[in-house]
């Protein structure tokens, strides 16, 4: 499979992921199964201040993201990766919603390069200009129905789906097969069941006995069970 391999953020505030180099996502960089580059919008801008936004057309209020640094920066960090799509993901809480099946299709592309707006968010040209360019897939992606402030923590969660899933970032796969979203039944997609570990009595809750049991048999069904139960029983 064609995984991905090479991510490119661009922000106004770089400083926000430097948690990229903690825990499994730094591990994967340093073993080079990945690598990433964080840009800073600015640099693209050309006047003293590094100007990066302006006041709406049509007015109302806030400021909006200015179409000219960002396709800039965008034609710069696709030279990094020639000769390949370019999946553009545009950060809005307008997009399309994060899944954990979006986040399988995205560790098909070789190269994502995440767009994190600020304020109003980014002239809506910049989505429409690269959808028409064909070395550039666009994708608008929202990680739920609230507002944050910018697109740098969303960057960081659907990475984090995303790497997870990568050949080689978790020690043993087969952890990914029995996770929520992941676990199906005739039902669709389940919710995983309860986890438990030792000790066995922990203030007056005990381990259910089944899992003390060694019998592997009903040990999944009553995984299948509980999983099912929780999925059904899930506020939405
Ligand atoms: N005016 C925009 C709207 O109403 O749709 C909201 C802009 S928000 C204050 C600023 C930026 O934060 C957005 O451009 C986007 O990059 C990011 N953002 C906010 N909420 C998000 C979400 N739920 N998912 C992904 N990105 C989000």
């Amino acid at each position: 499979m064609n995984n991905v391999n090479r991510f490119d953020v661009i922000t106004i505030f770089p400083e926000y992921l430097a948690p990229l180099n903690l825990s499994l996502i730094g591990k994967a960089q340093a073993a080079g199964l990945i690598s990433i580059g964080i840009h800073d919008l600015r640099d693209q801008t050309s006047d003293v201040h590094g100007s990066v936004d302006d006041t709406p057309y049509g007015g109302g209020a806030g400021m909006v993201m200015s179409p000219e640094p960002w396709g800039s920066a965008i034609d710069a960090v696709a030279e990094l990766v020639p000769n390949e799509v370019h999946e553009l993901i545009v950060l809005t809480p307008a997009g399309q919603k994060l899944t954990q099946e979006l986040a399988i299709e995205l560790t098909k592309s070789k190269h994502l390069i995440f767009a994190c707006g600020r304020y109003e968010g980014i002239d809506v040209r910049v989505s429409d200009f690269y959808s028409t360019q064909k070395n550039f897939k666009v994708r608008e992606i929202s990680i739920g129905d609230y507002v944050l402030g910018g697109g740098e923590v969303a960057t960081l969660v659907i990475m984090e789906a995303i790497i997870r899933l990568l050949p080689g970032v978790i020690g043993n796969p087969a952890s990914l097969d029995e996770e929520s979203h992941t676990l199906t039944s005739d039902d669709g997609a389940l919710v995983e069941y309860p986890n438990y570990t030792k000790p066995k009595e922990w203030r007056g809750l005990s381990v259910p006995d089944v899992l003390l049991s060694g019998n592997h048999g009903e040990i999944a069904k009553w995984r299948l069970e509980q999983a099912r139960i929780r999925t059904k029983n899930r506020p939405n």
